[in-house]
């Protein structure tokens, strides 16, 4: 799970990352009100989506009277902002984050990522930050250091001096630089979080060593730990098709392909995807219905992957172990029934009375195909679809 900016300042704040003063907002009035409350002379409107890039796409604006403030509030509020991290449709802008503005020395890339090569979560910093982080491994990987945490030690204090000192920072601001990274790994420690990044982390004229920016992405199987930070969550940054899979129980991922495929297991799933681009397709998503599935489950699992207006074809690809195939073909079929299903169907069904399942699908009188491998079932729906 993502949360926005201001969220993570909030959170990153308790646990002693120095972060500016500012005042979450809605309407351009309260961005008006929030210049005149922050009373500095500088401001930052910044819009709140679960997205970074935001500066190049025009979502971040300095500005200097709570009249420009307004302007800009209103120019921002409701607009689709499309950055490299939104995709091509963009998300829509529906809070902002007014913030005390700085006067930048240098800024800097600082984040702790969970790396499972390295079983255990990582530092990453750069002197040079404000860039793309990606761009930067690209060309000059050197730039990037990186210190494993040990997992029950957390970091060390020399890693904290040695990751300050790649920063370049010295002296006073070396030890506010340590500071923050110690507790940017306190933080998402203890919140069980697998990205915290501040980018940029920033040295400000006068001296101060600061989070201008920050980003948090959570473990969702730990945020039962967490209610503080459940309560940040925002449905309108989530796929409603993943928030309706969540209320069922099915794991549902979008993808950008037009084959809606329905399986279950995260393994059969992947190995699904992998021969469905094999053979030329694209998968639409990855909807896993899970090991002991019930009809009504595989009903919704249905619903959830028409409402997806680039699916094409559907390709149900079920092992039944704990779930018999009988059980799925009779849920494959009600849904098709109670959906109108117009679309190609191909059917592939494997495991405990595998016979019985195609028997009720070749009896129902419904337009759909069976196959009996995995790879003849990816071959027909793509063809279905051509
Ligand atoms: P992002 O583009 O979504 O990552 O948004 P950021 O919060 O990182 O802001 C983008 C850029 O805006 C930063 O890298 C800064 O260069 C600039 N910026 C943000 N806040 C301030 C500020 O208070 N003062 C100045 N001078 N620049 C700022
Ligand atoms: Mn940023």
């Amino acid at each position: 799970m993502n949360i926005h900016e201001y969220q993570a300042k909030q959170l990153l704040a308790k646990f002693g990352v120095p972060v500016g003063k500012g005042i979450p907002c809605t309407t351009a009035d309260e961005v008006h009100k929030a210049f005149d409350t922050l009373g500095e002379p500088l401001a930052v409107v910044k819009a709140q989506i679960h997205a970074g890039g935001r500066g190049k796409a025009g979502g971040v604006k300095l500005v200097r009277s709570a009249d420009e403030a307004r302007s800009v509030a209103e120019e921002l509020i409701g607009k689709t902002l499309v950055t490299h991290q939104t995709g091509p449709d963009g998300r829509v802008v529906k809070q902002l984050y007014v913030e005390a503005g700085c006067d930048i020395e240098r800024e800097l890339y600082l984040a702790v990522v969970m790396d499972r090569s390295a079983q255990a979560p990582v530092v990453i910093a750069a002197a040079e930050g404000g860039v793309d982080i990606e761009e930067l491994a690209d060309s000059r990987p050197e730039a990037i250091a990186h210190h494993r945490v040990h997992p029950v030690k957390g970091l060390q204090a020399f890693q904290g001096r040695a990751i300050a000192k790649h920063l370049g920072l010295r002296g006073a601001q070396a030890k506010a630089g340590a500071k923050l990274v110690a507790s940017l790994v306190k933080a998402f420690m203890a919140l069980d979080c697998s990205l915290a990044e501040i980018n940029p982390m920033i040295v400000t004229k006068g001296g101060e060593v600061k989070a201008l920016d920050a980003k948090m992405s959570f473990d969702s199987n730990a945020l039962f730990r967490h209610p503080e930070v459940m309560e940040f969550r925002d449905l309108n940054e989530e796929d409603p098709k993943e928030i309706e899979a969540k209320k069922f129980d099915l794991s549902y991922i979008a993808l950008d392909g037009n084959i809606g495929c329905m399986v279950n297991g995260a393994g059969l799933a992947m190995a699904t995807m992998d021969v469905i681009q094999l053979k030329g397709g694209s998968p639409a998503n990855f909807l896993d219905v899970g090991g002991g599935a019930n009809r009504e489950q595989v009903t919704n699992a249905f619903k959830i992957l028409l409402s997806d207006k680039n699916v094409k074809g559907l390709l149900v690809n079920i092992f039944g172990g704990i779930m018999k195939c009988d059980t799925i073909a009779e849920g494959v079929i009600a849904a098709a029934k109670e959906t109108g299903l117009s679309l190609p169907l191909v059917v592939r069904l494997e495991g405990t009375n595998v016979e019985l399942g195609r028997k009720l699908l070749d009896e129902a009188g419904l337009n759909l195909q069976t196959a009996v491998s995995l790879d003849e079932a990816a071959e027909k729906i793509v063809k279905a679809i051509a």
